[in-house]
């Protein structure tokens, strides 16, 4: 009874506000925690930033494509090994968490909501991509993936006969913002600069800069912007299935009434449309469990951990949360008797 009391007061609650409090611990570790002498791991699936003097650990990023700037030959060696290794670190940490490292944990996520919390404070409003350039513009961070892999391989070795210039050693941190947002946190503006030892790294810094700009100015317009072109979101869904976080879906339980749509901040319409999968982790997805919360259908939406149920939609939750905004107004407006009928019961 104790047990299902604890498990009504979960289901009731505010993850937002919990996530919201998590995103400002886990940034401050993520940005500032090396001076307080914290040491994670170099292989974190999200960008703890090594550019950034105080990161207690490394993104994965950064790591494999060092790894990847070696010769065929050494490949399969015991560099080889190394590579298999560091891919196993990285796994360690994602299974736990799945995407929710992007959700909750990622410094550079946290910055694009804070932005989204300014533009609000400022009453601007925000855009979205139409179906048609969702679909096309997602294909993006899979070809940075594939990219920031290709690349380094490159150097060491040849493509149809044409070598890759060193200037490209590390080609996505290069353009990543985070290398240069971050270490703006802590007062360091030493990555903002172009580097003029060749065309290759002038092209290269060039092109981060660049990149550092319209992440600003397209995460103030659009929310959660770079996720979207993210490539770590790309090598996340590629493992997601293994991980032992879930979210999953009861298509039977769904009205289609479009609230997970609506809140959901990267814009993922199948959460809605999508009433035959049962794993609902879509590749853009970064579980901030936001449309849970805005389910009103009991069991519909559903977040698990090792198949332990966590935190479910419920119209109680969902009322209490929603309580007098636009969303319970609508699903009152589609579903007038609802409430009525369980208030008789
Ligand atoms: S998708 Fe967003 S939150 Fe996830 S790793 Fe990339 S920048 Fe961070
Ligand atoms: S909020 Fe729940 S019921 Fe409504 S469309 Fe989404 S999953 Fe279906
Ligand atoms: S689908 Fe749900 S969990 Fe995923 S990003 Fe959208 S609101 Fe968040």
């Amino acid at each position: 009874m104790q047990k299902l009391k604890f498990k009504q007061y979960i289901d009731n609650s505010n993850v937002s506000r919990f996530r919201f409090w998590v995103q400002i611990i886990s940034f401050f570790i993520f940005v500032y925690g090396g001076y307080f002498f914290i040491e994670i791991a170099s292989r974190l699936p999200i960008f703890s930033c090594p550019y950034v003097q105080g990161s207690p650990g490394g993104c994965y990023l950064i790591g494999v494509q060092h790894e990847l700037n070696t010769s065929w030959s050494s490949l399969f060696s015991f560099r080889g090994l190394a590579i298999l290794t560091s891919l196993a670190t990285f796994l360690v940490f994602f299974i736990f968490l799945n995407k929710a490292w992007c959700g909750f944990v990622c410094p550079l996520g946290t910055l694009q909501d804070w932005i989204t919390k300014l533009r609000k404070f400022l009453g601007f409003s925000f855009t979205r991509y139409d179906e048609m350039s969702f679909k096309k513009l997602k294909v993006i961070k899979y070809m940075l993936l594939v990219l920031l892999i290709l690349i380094p391989l490159g150097i060491r070795n040849t493509f149809f006969g044409i070598p890759l210039p060193h200037g490209m050693h590390t080609p996505f941190c290069q353009i990543c913002p985070a290398r240069i947002i971050l270490p703006l946190f802590t007062g360091d503006t030493s990555q903002i600069f172009i580097d003029f030892t060749d065309t290759t790294t002038i092209i290269m810094t060039s092109l981060g800069m660049m990149v550092a700009a319209i992440f600003l100015v397209g995460s103030f317009v659009k929310k959660r912007f770079f996720c979207f072109f993210c490539p770590m979101s790309a090598l996340h869904f590629i493992f997601s299935k293994i991980s032992l976080l879930r979210m999953t879906k009861d298509g039977d339980k769904c009205t289609r009434c479009g609230n997970c749509y609506r809140v959901c901040d990267v814009g993922i319409r199948e959460i809605a449309d999508d009433v035959i999968s049962k794993n609902i982790v879509k590749d853009d997805c970064m579980l901030c469990v936001k449309c849970v919360e805005a389910c009103p259908e009991d069991d519909c939406l559903k977040i698990s951990f090792a198949g332990i149920p966590l935190f479910n939609a419920t119209q109680e939750g969902f009322f209490k949360r929603y309580s007098g905004t636009s969303l319970t107004e609508y699903i009152k407006s589609i579903e007038p008797n609802k409430e009525q009928e369980d208030e008789s019961k």
